[in-house]
């Protein structure tokens, strides 16, 4: 008996669009908003040293107990609090996979990141979003009635939020935590950039999940490291879902070194993109049909007359690569940028002033 195979697929799945990244390449890389500069050296050098006297032929820890300590020190939290992934998608994958199934449902504000979606789909949730208002940022008196009206299992607040850098209040948190009968999670993945952290909340309020990442303002994208911080009954039930040794000891290691060298080696490259996040609104604004969104993270919108495809594709011709956001509800006009280094930014003014002459 015959059967096309992608009817063993769920429908949920067969609908649903890859969630992927176009293989563009460029020299100026401002696409994904990773640290513009590599890892500092230090950092890797102790990091090789380390792995070198380990044996590659054994195992890592079965729960990587040392890190969770370090990254508890870190945010202010309890280790038993703390669960590391394999990126911080492998842990809103994890918790969105012991939450939803057939018949659940997660709130989320639009535009924001793709994968929140596309996981709550994969998984045969129902997908409920609220716009952004006007402003691009978010709209919580209607936030607040849609968690009053359809009673979320799962709300997640990306702040600052990707791709429009817009930060929740922590006032306007507590709401949504205290309004919310499920979980509420906010994705801090950017949050070295903000200012603001939402860890002190967890203490109070025991429906909080927090997600970080080593991606962006720790410069290990490459490596592949996330952290959650909840209620350790809480941690308890997420690593359930989460495989054995997700953590390779590479990426252990180097997250660990990572912390130890912050203070020291990290938080003035976080300074300095901050610098440059205020220096480079300030230079797009004066730009004659280029509007940028003020941001509190690594990356802005900006609104332009001319198409974002054309801006995409000129940039591309100068070997800058952007993100081209005009897909995304409420942004059809509108690229991304992310911070770059001083000189990638002075590169990024000089070809956008050319381009929309
Ligand atoms: C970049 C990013 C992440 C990071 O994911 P990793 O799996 O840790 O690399 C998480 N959330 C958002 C919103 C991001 O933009």
């Amino acid at each position: 008996m015959s059967m096309n195979i992608i009817d063993s697929i769920k429908d949920s799945v067969r609908s649903l669009r890859a969630y992927t990244l176009a293989p563009d390449r460029a020299s100026v890389k401002l696409n994904q908003n990773e640290n513009p500069w590599d890892a500092p050296l230090a950092i890797k050098q102790e990091t090789l040293k380390r792995l070198d006297a380990r044996a590659w032929s054994r195992y890592p820890d079965f729960a990587p107990i040392e890190l969770h300590k370090r990254l508890a020190e870190f945010s202010g939290w309890f280790p038993e609090g703390v669960i590391a992934g394999n990126g911080s998608n492998e842990l809103i994958q994890a918790l969105l996979v012991i939450t939803i199934a057939a018949g659940k449902r997660v709130l989320i504000n639009e535009p924001t990141f793709a994968l929140y979606r596309q996981i709550t789909t994969v998984l045969g949730g129902e997908v409920l979003s609220v716009p952004l208002n006007g402003a691009l940022s978010f709209d919580t008196r209607s936030l607040l009635a849609a968690i009053k009206s359809s009673a979320p299992n799962v709300v997640i607040i990306c702040s600052p939020n990707n791709p429009t850098g817009c930060v929740m209040e922590l006032s306007d948190l507590v709401s949504v935590l205290e309004e919310t009968r499920g979980l509420v999670v906010v994705d801090e993945a950017y949050f070295e950039f903000s200012g603001q952290t939402v860890v002190p909340l967890l203490r109070q309020h025991t429906n909080l999940v927090v997600l970080r990442t080593f991606s962006k303002a720790m410069a290990l994208a490459g490596l592949r490291v996330g952290y959650l911080l909840a209620a350790p009954e809480l941690v308890r039930e997420v690593a359930k879902a989460v495989l054995p040794y997700n953590l390779n000891f590479v990426s252990q290691t180097a997250a660990e070194v990572s912390l130890e060298m912050y203070e020291a080696a990290l938080r003035p490259l976080v300074q300095t993109m901050i610098r440059e996040r205020e220096r480079l609104h300030g230079e797009l604004s004066n730009i004659k049909g280029l509007s940028p969104v003020p941001s509190r993270a690594n990356f802005m919108v900006v609104r332009s007359a001319l198409e974002p495809k054309k801006v995409f594709a000129g940039l591309l011709q100068q070997d800058i690569l952007i993100r081209d956001v005009s897909g995304y509800p409420m942004l059809s006009e509108y690229f991304r940028v992310s911070v770059g280094t001083p000189r990638e930014n002075d590169l990024l003014v000089k070809a956008l002033k050319e381009i929309l002459r």
